[in-house]
């Protein structure tokens, strides 16, 4: 059966040129890994830095690996994670379809273009995956099938493959904008499957005529796919189509030796959410492992993703594997949270306040307030701010301390100072309970911190608080305050 040579020059016809056209191409296993969500970054980075265009393209032809509602969560992070995408299955495109499922008509009919241009063979033998990894390539029967041989056995109706041919002689060289040029000898090589014998293409086949039909001139993944690169040359260079712009990215991993991986409880993006990081930290991280800002902006840190798209260069990527360090990821979510304006901190902040403090009267943006420069997780919060809610039971030990001259006997003083004046302040205002504190111990003649530890430590029930003694009996209201601070006296 002759070629539908038309075929091929109305695809070459859709695919738009001109302008620099990226890739996010995940597979859905139901999760997004960090060195998946770096990927996606870099890839949307490229296109936005260039004025392009970024595609998502879902690859699901390993239909063994299919996990149900898995592209949602590609959808949501890449959504939640403002990399928006101009073409995709959702919002269609100049060369749709974008999943690779429903393009599967497509690839055999390149790989029959293959076989007719002599860089790919029918394979009619049936191997292992075993005996597929060490089977000698210029051992195999099939390979030396003449075309109206092989034909004539497909047309029988034999089960067959679709193999690579690649050259038993020579070296190919590809170029990667990260690793520079890599060398290789064809001989080490395998003639890979390109179709299965389900008549669906491999990972490899498909992703090349996808980047070659979808117009892609950069092609953004993990580093893990390095080694399948000079397959994918000859591929292109078998097709006659020009070789996109590699730009591999290092791995993300866990310690000096073993990558991140899901499986061994490393954490994905939708864990570190839950662990109460902030998608814009998590992302600013992200981008500074593996890739440096270089000349003006070499020392800084905090990068909007905006400013980000400005920034990112190929050159500043870099070859060596970046450690994955949750302490510096804390780091940059502290400096987050401490940016966000007080409203927008209280209300990111609200749930996690509201889980642990149920009691109305207690307002969540003063409590927010004494959190936003103390808080570096959101998920630290319900812990810090439990005592509002109820007081705990504590020791009478804690009303002593040195370095604020109390003991128990100076802290029974001072509470029934505090409390006599408390119960008479006109007003239960930020302002006025400090000012009645503050010549309180003057006129008792001792340091501020002798007043005031007793009270907050009667006030709160624990020695380490978000917020002084004056901002926690604001909020507490008159009422409980002197509820607590009359308990506390009566321990003394
Ligand atoms: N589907 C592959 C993955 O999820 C994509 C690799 C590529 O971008 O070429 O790892």
């Amino acid at each position: 059966m002759a070629l539908d040579m038309k075929y091929f020059e109305e695809m070459e016809a859709k695919i738009p040129r001109g302008e620099v056209r990226t890739r996010f191409a995940p597979s859905p296993t139901g999760y997004m890994h960090v060195g998946n969500l770096r990927t996606a970054l870099y890839t949307w980075l490229i296109a936005r830095n260039a004025g392009g265009t970024f595609i998502l393209r879902i690859e699901d032809t390993d239909q063994g690996r299919l996990v149900e509602g898995a592209t949602d969560v590609i959808y949501k992070t890449l959504a939640e994670c403002r990399l928006n995408h101009d073409e995709g299955p959702d919002v269609g495109g100049p060369v749709a379809p974008y999943i690779q499922s429903e393009r599967r008509d497509t690839y055999g009919k390149y790989a029959r273009l293959l076989v007719e241009k002599g860089c790919a063979y029918y394979c009619f033998c049936e191997k292992s995956e075993g005996e597929e990894e060490t089977f000698d390539k210029t051992e195999d029967p099939c390979r030396s099938l003449s075309l109206a041989e092989a034909q004539a056995r497909v047309d029988a109706g034999e089960p067959y493959v679709i193999r690579q041919r690649i050259p038993d002689e020579g070296t190919t060289t590809f170029h990667d904008a990260v690793f520079g040029d890599i060398t290789v000898e064809n001989k080490t090589l395998d003639d890979q499957v390109l179709i299965k014998r389900d008549g669906l293409p491999t990972y490899n086949f498909a992703n090349v005529i996808d980047d070659h039909l979808m117009g892609i001139t950069h092609v953004v993944r993990g580093s893990e796919y390095l080694s399948s690169a000079p397959k994918y040359n000859l591929l292109y260079e078998g097709f006659g189509w020009e070789v996109p712009t590699y730009v591999h990215c290092s791995p993300v991993m866990r310690d000096a030796h073993n990558k991140m991986s899901k499986r061994h409880g490393d954490p994905s993006y939708e864990d570190l959410k839950e662990q109460g990081f902030l998608t814009d930290a998590i992302l600013n991280y992200v981008a500074l492992l593996g890739w440096s800002p270089r000349g003006d902006i070499a020392e800084q840190e905090v990068f909007s993703l905006e400013e980000l798209a400005k920034a990112f260069d190929l050159e500043g990527m870099s070859k060596s594997p970046a450690i994955f360090d949750i302490e510096k990821l804390t780091h940059f979510n502290a400096l987050y949270l401490r940016a966000m304006s007080p409203e927008d901190f209280a209300q990111a902040a609200g749930p996690y306040i509201r889980k642990a403090v149920k009691h109305e009267y207690l307002s969540v943006s003063e409590i927010a307030a004494l959190l936003q420069a103390r808080c570096e997780k959101l998920t630290d919060i319900p812990e810090k701010v439990s005592f509002f809610q109820e007081l705990p039971v504590y020791d009478a030990e804690l009303f002593t301390n040195k370095k604020s001259k109390t003991n128990p006997e100076v802290s029974k003083a001072m509470l029934e100072a505090a409390i006599s004046m408390l119960e008479e302040l006109p007003d239960w205002t930020q302002d006025a309970i400090h000012d009645g504190l503050v010549a309180l111990a003057e006129r008792l003649e001792v340091k501020n911190a002798t007043l005031m530890w007793p009270v907050r430590i009667a006030a709160a029930g624990q020695a380490v608080t978000p917020g002084g003694a004056v901002e926690i009996c604001r909020i507490l209201g008159r009422d409980e305050t002197l509820r607590r601070l009359r308990l506390g006296l009566n321990m003394l």
